[in-house]
């Protein structure tokens, strides 16, 4: 494992992290992976074994019999025990399962094992709320992305439109339950979303998709630079 060849990229929901870490991956020849589908995957999983996730106990019975897999590539694939959950995890009522599981320490002490297991030598992106804090605090060039609490609704609300998962919800509802969900997120005792002293600060408001991600890589060789001297 190689932690100097981490890429990581935080941010609050909506702020352009996915997006923007997928290019970046694209364009430097790097791995991509997504911290914020295996909070929901096993958000999802165990809601469903349980019918809610309120026991933490006995979430963290479920752990010993979970088996996640990751295996990369453009379609985003995750699995749990051998179902793939890459659809299934993007509907809107699964962002909630997940920022309430992320508070349990064992579940996030769970998927950061599994986190490390995906780096080796190669070149990585990895995005979520803790991957420049706790996962890679070593990581060669953080980034914390962030955009106004409307323009991140907004965008949240046209993903969802576009893959027809709205049901029903509207763009209030979208921006309360996102409000909700970063303030869980940043007030959590374990791995709160924060900026790591050491990252950039990238407010993606007014910029292109292509302007934020020409903007990370070039961060990026200026850290090689630097780091190679
Ligand atoms: O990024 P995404 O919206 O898919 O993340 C869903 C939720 O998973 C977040 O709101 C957060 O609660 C949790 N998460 C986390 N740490 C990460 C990535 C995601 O706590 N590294």
């Amino acid at each position: 494992m190689n932690f100097s060849q981490v890429i990581a990229i935080d941010g609050p929901s909506g702020s352009g992290k996915s997006t923007i870490a997928r290019l970046v991956a694209q364009k430097v020849s790097a791995i991509y992976v997504d911290t914020g589908a295996m909070f929901r995957a096993l958000g999802y999983f165990c809601h469903q074994e349980l019918g809610s996730l309120s026991a933490t106990d006995q979430v963290i019975n479920i752990l010993d019999r979970v088996k996640i897999e990751y295996p990369g590539g453009d379609q985003r694939l995750i699995l749990i025990n051998g179902e793939d959950l890459t659809q299934t995890i993007r509907q809107h009522h699964v962002s909630a399962l997940a920022s309430e599981i992320s508070l349990i320490p064992a579940v996030r002490e769970f998927l950061l094992t599994f986190q490390h297991t995906l780096v080796d030598d190669h070149l990585c992106v990895m995005e979520g709320r803790d991957i420049g804090t706790v996962v890679f605090p070593h990581s060669l060039c953080k980034i914390f992305l962030t955009a106004s609490a409307e323009v991140r609704a907004q965008r949240r609300y046209n993903q969802l439109e576009a893959k027809g998962e709205l049901k029903g919800v509207n763009l209030k509802q979208v921006l309360q339950d996102m409000e909700e969900r970063d303030h869980r997120d940043s007030h959590r005792v374990e791995a709160p979303l924060r900026r790591a002293e050491d990252a950039k600060l990238i407010d993606s408001e007014n910029m292109s998709i292509e302007q934020v991600s020409d903007m990370v890589v070039e961060y990026y060789r200026q850290r090689v630079k630097e780091t190679s001297r």
